[in-house]
C-alpha cells in the first residue's frame, strides 16, 4: 500500500487553492476575480466559489469596483487587515514584550512584562501571564495562533527550546504548553531567525531573495534568509554563530567562560555586553551600550581600539558565513549598530580579509533598517501567519 494516495484528496486540493487565491489578493492589495482567474490559472467559476468562502470566513471583503475594460466594472476583494489577530512574543531578557498583530504586521496593542530575574518555570509562568493578557485584551477577531521568539537553539518543527542558557531552559517543550494552554497553533523560533525575518519583510522595499541577517546586543546571532524563506537548517540553529569559535584566541583575552559553558565563542569577544565590559577595564564611565557609544563618538582611543578588535572578530565569524553561503547581502542589526563606522569598517575590513576575495568582492555588509524592538514578535508572528494561511508577510 502506498504511503501516501497518488492523488491529492479534494479537500487538500481546495486548501491549496484557496490559499493561492488568498495569497494573491493579499500581494494584489486589490483585485477583481478576472483578474485573479489570470494570476492562479485557475477558472472563474473555481475563482468565484473560492472567493465566495474567503468572504464568509470574513478573510477578505469587497470595497468597490474597480475600472471597466468595456463591460460591467469589476467588484474589487482585498484582505481585511483585522480579520485574524496573532500573538507575537519576544522572550529576550531583560523583559518579556507581546502584541497582537494584524494580518499586515501592524501592532495593535503591546505589553512588556519584566522578567525581574525569575528563570525556569517561573519565567514559563510569566510568559503564560503575558500570552493572558493579550489573548484577553483581543477584541472580536479570531485569533489565528501564537508566534515566539526566543533566545537559544530551538526546534522549530517540535516548538522545543532546546537550550537557552540565561532563562534555565533545557529541552522545554514550551510549543506543546502554549498550544494545549491555548489550542492555538504555535510557532517557536530562534529570536535572531525571527528578527531576520522581520528585516527582510519590513526593510528596504527591495530586497534580495537571499540575505544574511546578524544581530549584535547582549549575544550574538543570525537569521539566514534563502530563496525568501527562513532557513533553519537540520537542528533548526543555522546561524547561529555566537557560539562558534573562529581564529586563534587572543593570549591577552581573559578566559571567561561563555554562557555555553566554552571558552573563546564569538559571543564573549564581539558582542556589545563583551566589549563594554572591555572597555570598562581601562575606562570606568563605561559600564553599559549607551556610555560605550558616547565614549566611541567622543573619540576614546581605548573604547574604539576595543570596538576595532571585536568588530574584526565579527567579520572572522561573517566571513565563515559568506564562504559557506556565498549570500551578496548581509546586514547588521541590534545595539551594536549605535557604534556606527569605527565598528562597521572594522568588521567589513576583517570579512573581506577572511574569505575568498572573489567571493567577498561582491558582498555587502551594511546596516540593517532596524525598524524598531518589536523585530523578534513580528518576525515570529509572519513566520506563523505563513504556517497557517500560506501568506508571506508584506505590507
Ligand atoms: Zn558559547
Amino acid at each position: 500500500m502506498a504511503l501516501l494516495p497518488e492523488k491529492a484528496t479534494h479537500q487538500q486540493t481546495r486548501t491549496f487553492n484557496q490559499q493561492l487565491v488568498l495569497r494573491a489578493i493579499y500581494d494584489r492589495n486589490e483585485t477583481s476575480r478576472a483578474e485573479l482567474a489570470r494570476l492562479t490559472g485557475l477558472t472563474r467559476t473555481s475563482v468565484s466559489a473560492l472567493v465566495g468562502e474567503l468572504l464568509r470566513d470574513g478573510l477578505v471583503e469587497e470595497t468597490g469596483t474597480g475600472p471597466s475594460t468595456g463591460g460591467k466594472a469589476p467588484i474589487l476583494v482585498r484582505v481585511r487587515p483585522d480579520a485574524r489577530h496573532l500573538i507575537g512574543v519576544d522572550l529576550t531578557e531583560p523583559a518579556f514584550s507581546g502584541a497582537l498583530v494584524d494580518l499586515r504586521g501592524k501592532i495593535v496593542r503591546s505589553i512588556r512584562l519584566p522578567l525581574e530575574g525569575r528563570d525556569g518555570p517561573e519565567a514559563v509562568q510569566v510568559v503564560m501571564a503575558l500570552i493572558d493578557a493579550l489573548a484577553n485584551s483581543n477584541g472580536t477577531s479570531p485569533l489565528l495562533g501564537i508566534g515566539i521568539g526566543a533566545p537559544g537553539v530551538i526546534d522549530s518543527r517540535s516548538g522545543t527550546i532546546r537550550w537557552a542558557v540565561n532563562l534555565d531552559w533545557a529541552d522545554l517543550p514550551l510549543g506543546q504548553q502554549v498550544e494545549q494552554r491555548y489550542g492555538l497553533p504555535t510557532v517557536v523560533v530562534n529570536d535572531s531567525q525571527a528578527a531576520a525575518v522581520a528585516e527582510f519583510t519590513f526593510g528596504a522595499p527591495t530586497r534580495p531573495r537571499n540575505l544574511v541577517v546578524v544581530r549584535v546586543g547582549r549575544g550574538i546571532g543570525s537569521g539566514i534568509i534563502l530563496d525568501g524563506r527562513l532557513y533553519q537548517g537540520d537542528g533548526a540553529g543555522a546561524g547561529e554563530i555566537g557560539h562558534g569559535i573562529y581564529g586563534d584566541p587572543d593570549p591577552d583575552a581573559p578566559p571567561e567562560r561563555c554562557r555555553c559553558g566554552r571558552v573563546g565563542c564569538l559571543e564573549t569577544l564581539a558582542s556589545m555586553y563583551a566589549m563594554v565590559v572591555a572597555a570598562g577595564r581601562s575606562d570606568p564611565a563605561i559600564v553599559d551600550a549607551p556610555s560605550l557609544v558616547a565614549a566611541v563618538r567622543a573619540g576614546s582611543p581605548s573604547a574604539r581600539a576595543v570596538v576595532v578588535a571585536a568588530g574584526r572578530r565579527l567579520g572572522q565569524g561573517i566571513a565563515a558565513l559568506i564562504s559557506v553561503l556565498n549570500v551578496n547581502e548581509v546586514l547588521l542589526i541590534g545595539a551594536a549598530t549605535a557604534l556606527g563606522d569605527v565598528w562597521l569598517d572594522a568588521v567589513r575590513e576583517q570579512a573581506a580579509a577572511c574569505a575568498l576575495p572573489q567571493l567577498s568582492r561582491d558582498t555587502c555588509i551594511e546596516l540593517g533598517a532596524a525598524r524598531d524592538e518589536d523585530d523578534v514578535l513580528v518576525g515570529a508572528s509572519a513566520l506563523l501567519m505563513t504556517r497557517e494561511l500560506g501568506l508571506s508577510l508584506a505590507r
